[in-house]
């Protein structure tokens, strides 16, 4: 028999399909991709509401409990006393308990009184209390179970609010500047943007399934308060000399695996146009996404590989069919943009950010809040990306009287900066994937710096960010902080674990005194235990105060 070692020697090795739809077709390469093309995500909440929730938690499809469940906004939280690390070594139904996070989306982070009334009240009835404000401006609840979920939307939809992709392969809360449309000197405000967005495409079955998560942050404030560099898209506020003032359109930031900034395309887009921008992008990563591995999936590796030039060639050639008008970068920012104090807004009257201490409150809490702004003149406020809130509209009058009564509720208008300027993700307490306990180490910690650097306040910058996770993903955004935490368990000397964290420091997104982002650096061999957490914070701070030159920040 005859060899054909010609064709043998010149055949290239076939490239793996990288499961882009749109080059590779759309054959799922994953059980992920399997059962996101089985069956709709969106299409579970009506299983929910007829089946699940009448005939309970054990009637639930597994596909639908860890998969679908997501695209309304809920996750099945850890088992209480499951030990650390235990979703790699044992069945899922062993790690999951039978209650539920539920995301409640807040678009632009906007909120009536009515509406935080309602959350509050859902939660002391079906959430045990529990209500945390995330670092994506959503409000999250714990304990709920699946019989309680279609009278809890019932409720949410009833006042405007839902839950509505709040997670899953799909399109995000899109965060939003916590002052639009208030603050005296924004560029452009957001908020019509955010809303045509919300209206005509979460919810869409079309952009129902996409490669991974998909976020949104559009800001039209100086500050760039929404950390627009670590989200998949993002717009900010910029004024362009001929067509004045408009956004800057940024791809591909995301952190976790292979953490990355987002990236300017060059592109001015103008406030009519946003939401079909948004749009194109958005169709872009459902169709080129790379699906076969999901720790290659955000929109982020497809960036790395074409470029900014090839992906703005991209949107306008097969989404929008013209060119986008170029435009110029946003000007460096000089405030930090977390919007805590008291400010006035354009039309006289106050806004004043508060700190919920790394975002944890409850839904009695909620309800005390609700019912002091009205007392005080107020029926709106912000959740920000910082895990904290802005009230607004408070009467000149009111201020001083509002400001108190939120400091007596424990939301301190003007807190330290430890409280100020901390964050910490969900932790060991609910994360199935967590490794440390965080909310409540973050709360000692911040109480305790308070207490033994009381005689250097007055020195403290204005803010220097301590972000702490439960395990190496980044909802905490560990690798923007100042000092960022990553939790992992470290050996006792005894032959056995506790708790601890691997240390990163010096980084930071759009900060006063800074003109760039940059991701923070892992410390070589740099780890502390969550014993031993205040102590090393407050040497690194009393070493960076001592030794400071003059306008030096923690970070450079
Ligand atoms: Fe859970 Fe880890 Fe995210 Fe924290 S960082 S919420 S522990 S996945």
């Amino acid at each position: 028999m005859s060899t054909d070692v010609s064709a043998v020697s010149t055949r290239r090795p076939q490239k793996r399909p990288n499961g882009q739809w749109k080059i590779d077709g759309t054959e799922p390469l994953n059980h992920n991709e399997e059962f996101k093309q089985a069956d709709n995500g969106l299409n579970v909440r009506e299983r929910i509401e007829t089946i699940y929730s009448k005939q309970g938690f054990d009637s639930i499809d597994q596909d639908d409990l860890r998969g679908r469940f997501r695209w309304w906004g809920l996750y099945t939280q850890r088992r209480p006393g499951v030990p650390a690390g235990a979703h790699n070594s044992l069945p899922p139904e062993e790690v999951d308990d039978k209650y539920f996070m539920l995301r409640v989306r807040i678009d632009g982070g906007a909120l009536s009184t009515e509406q935080l009334r309602v959350i509050g009240e859902i939660s002391r009835e079906f959430a045990r209390d529990t209500a945390d404000v995330t670092d994506r401006q959503n409000i999250q609840l714990h304990w709920v179970g699946v019989e309680d979920v279609p009278e809890i939307w019932r409720r949410l939809e009833s006042v405007g609010l839902g839950t509505t992709e709040a997670c899953g392969d799909t399109p995000r809360v899109i965060l939003g500047s916590p002052v639009a449309g208030i603050a005296a000197d924004e560029i452009i405000d957001p908020t019509p943007v955010i809303q045509e967005i919300a209206q005509l495409y979460i919810g869409d079955p079309e952009l129902a399934n996409l490669p991974r998560k998909y976020k949104s942050a559009i800001t039209g404030h100086p500050s760039q308060d929404v950390v627009h560099e670590i989200n998949d898209f993002a717009l900010v506020g910029v004024v362009h000399p001929d067509h004045g003032p408009g956004y800057d359109l940024w791809v591909g930031g995301g952190l976790s695996t292979n953490a990355r900034l987002a990236e300017r395309l060059g592109v001015f887009v103008r406030q009519e146009e946003a939401a079909e921008v948004w749009h194109a992008v958005t169709q872009t990563f459902r169709d080129y996404g790379f699906r076969r591995l999901r720790n290659k999936a955000r929109l982020k590796f497809l960036l790395a590989e074409w470029g900014p030039e090839k992906f703005r060639r991209i949107i306008e050639d097969e989404y929008l069919g013209r060119r986008l008008t170029d435009g110029p970068a946003p000007a460096a920012p000089d405030t930090p943009g977390d919007h805590v104090g008291v400010h006035r807004q354009k039309d006289g009257k106050f806004y004043i950010g508060i700190t919920p201490t790394v975002g944890r409150v409850s839904g009695t809490l909620l309800v005390q809040l609700a019912d002091l702004l009205e007392k005080h003149g107020s029926h709106r406020l912000r959740t920000t990306p910082h895990q904290k809130l802005v009230v607004l509209d408070i009467p000149e009058e009111e201020v001083e009287a509002a400001s108190a009564a939120l400091a007596d509720l424990g939301l301190d208008p003007r807190p330290s900066v430890f409280r100020r300027s901390t964050i910490a993700c969900t932790g060991i307490e609910f994360c199935k994937l967590a490794i440390v306990e965080t909310k409540t180490t973050a709360a000692r910690t911040i109480d305790a710096l308070e207490e033994r650097l009381a005689d250097v306040a007055d020195q403290m910058p204005v803010r220097l960010t301590l972000h702490i996770n439960g395990c190496p993903n980044s909802c905490a955004r560990i690798q923007t902080a100042d000092i960022g935490l990553k939790g992992q368990l470290l050996p006792d000397g005894d032959g056995g674990t506790s708790p601890g964290f691997q240390v990163h420091l010096g980084g930071g997104l759009t900060f006063v005194d800074r003109d760039e982002a940059g991701l923070g650096r892992t410390v070589r061999g740099l780890k502390v235990t969550a014993e031993e957490l205040v102590d090393y914070v407050e040497l690194l701070v009393r070493r960076y105060l001592a030794g400071r030159q003059t306008g030096e920040t923690f970070a450079r």
